[in-house]
């Protein structure tokens, strides 16, 4: 983590966006996709550690990770070059035509990493709504039921089952349909709007509850679930909450499927969220972080459960790319060696107590939560929990104004997440959340007058 190739330093040559940026983003509106969304209007040059240079020279921290990819770095040394030796050699063969040990290696690697020490399978895509259709196939021919159970606030992709999966409208749904059925959503755990006190149990026993009345346990096949929400808003549902779960679906014969897309792969301080409460899941959707920032994903779940999907039942042309599971092994090589989970916690250690703190001195910040460098702050009226959606993007448009790169999510628009990249040095992140801090104070005094 101390080689870095570019300055660790946030610094402004330009306004925000700068000449170059405004130049490509007027290409872009005659050539791209206006559905296609970008969070920042400066467009990346170079990137690596803790910052992005834009087209104009500006250095800025980067709180986002490219949405929790590029956790070991953006152009992390040992990645980039089992990359350009892989590429050296073959860029594709495609596994399901010429196989190559890349893949078995990631696997087994899989194997070895997630939860549990059952005898487990893995098959690999390209994107994590991939990972999740697959997992669903898989776990839906494997009971032989149909029903899957998704959450309020979930969020598991774009795709046409993965749209039906995800909970929000606007902007993932709204006019999309018709979406697949026998889709069922239940209450999720979600501790600051949950009615007082309300235990992990009991919110369990609530959407239990409901499955049984609603669908029937017998008919479902799976229940997916992330183990902290990502786009939702970074919700942690309360203790015992997905133990409860997890069991209940054992019982029923029902497939648990975590999907760690977001959450995996030292992001939350551990290798995967489930760790933290020793969940054991049947099935784990993973791909974000695994990587690198190379686009590779991968369902890892139970054999018994994964084989009885007969051959050429999965797969997919570029699933389980050579370039991109070298670029995986080398990834998780590095977030083995740098203890990248413990940074993890490091990070979190630095950051809650100025978030408490700002909450405290603001009155607009309703909830501190997250794990490790996946932390957000929800932002309300002053004295209510009434989401502030408007406060909310005044937040993150003056700490880009200052040269942070920060995204927001949450069902109501109005959540701050931190996803720094593992690699971030103190230095760096310190003068990232003092950006933050005068931001929320910016935009709240803007909010005022
Ligand atoms: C991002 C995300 C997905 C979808 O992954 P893509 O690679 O964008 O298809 C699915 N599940 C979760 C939890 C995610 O955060």
């Amino acid at each position: 983590m101390s080689h870095y190739r570019l300055p660790q330093i946030r610094s402004l040559v330009t306004a925000m966006p700068g000449p170059r940026s405004a130049e490509l983003a007027a290409r872009r509106a005659r050539a791209v996709a206006a559905g296609v969304g970008s969070s920042v209007p400066v467009y990346a040059a170079d990137a690596d550690g803790g910052v992005i240079v834009d087209v104009d020279g500006n250095s800025l921290i980067d709180f986002g990770s490219g949405i929790a990819v590029t956790s070991v770095g953006a152009s992390e040394p040992g990645v980039a070059a089992a990359v350009a030796a892989q590429a050296e050699h073959f860029t594709h063969t495609c596994f399901m035509v010429t196989p190559y040990e890349g893949y078995v290696a990631v696997a087994e690697k899989l194997a070895e990493l997630t939860p549990g020490d059952h005898e487990k399978k893995s098959v690999l895509f390209n994107s994590g709504a991939e990972a999740v259709e697959n997992a669903v196939k898989a776990a839906r021919l494997a009971t032989g039921r149909q029903a899957v159970v998704a959450f309020d606030h979930a969020y598991h992709g774009r795709t046409n089952l993965t749209m039906a999966l995800t909970a929000k409208s606007m902007p993932y749904k709204t006019n999309f349909g018709p979406f697949a059925p026998e889709v069922y959503r239940m209450p999720m755990s979600y501790p600051y709007r949950d009615p007082q006190g309300m235990t992990g149990a009991q919110a369990a026993e609530r959407a239990i509850t409901q499955i049984d009345k609603q669908i029937g346990s017998d008919s479902v096949a799976a229940i997916i679930i992330e183990p902290i929400q990502g786009e939702g808003g970074f919700i942690v549902p309360a203790p015992g909450f997905l133990p409860a779960l997890a069991q209940w679906a054992r019982d029923k014969g029902i497939v648990f499927i975590a999907d760690e897309v977001q959450t995996g792969f030292a992001r939350t301080g551990s290798w995967f969220a489930c760790d933290h409460e020793g969940v054991v899941p049947d099935m784990i959707t993973m791909a974000k972080g695994i990587a690198g920032g190379m686009p590779l994903s991968a369902v890892t779940g139970r054999a018994d459960l994964l084989d009885k999907v007969h051959p050429g039942g999965l797969g997919g042309t570029y699933g389980g790319n050579p370039v991109a599971c070298a670029a995986a092994l080398a990834a998780i090589d590095v977030m083995e060696k740098q203890d990248l989970a413990a940074r993890a916690r490091a990070i979190a250690d630095q950051v809650v107590p100025r978030l408490k703190a700002l909450a405290e001195e603001t009155g607009v910040i309703g909830d501190v939560r997250g794990r490790g460098a996946m932390l957000a702050v929800e932002l309300v009226k002053k004295g209510t929990d009434t989401p502030d959606p408007d406060l909310t993007k005044a937040v993150a448009a003056a700490a880009l104004a200052a040269g942070v790169v920060t995204l927001t999510c949450g069902t109501y628009g109005n959540v701050f997440r931190l996803l720094p990249p593992l690699s971030i040095s103190d230095e760096l992140l310190d003068d990232g959340l003092t950006v933050l801090e005068d931001s929320v104070r910016t935009a709240v005094a803007g909010a005022a007058s």
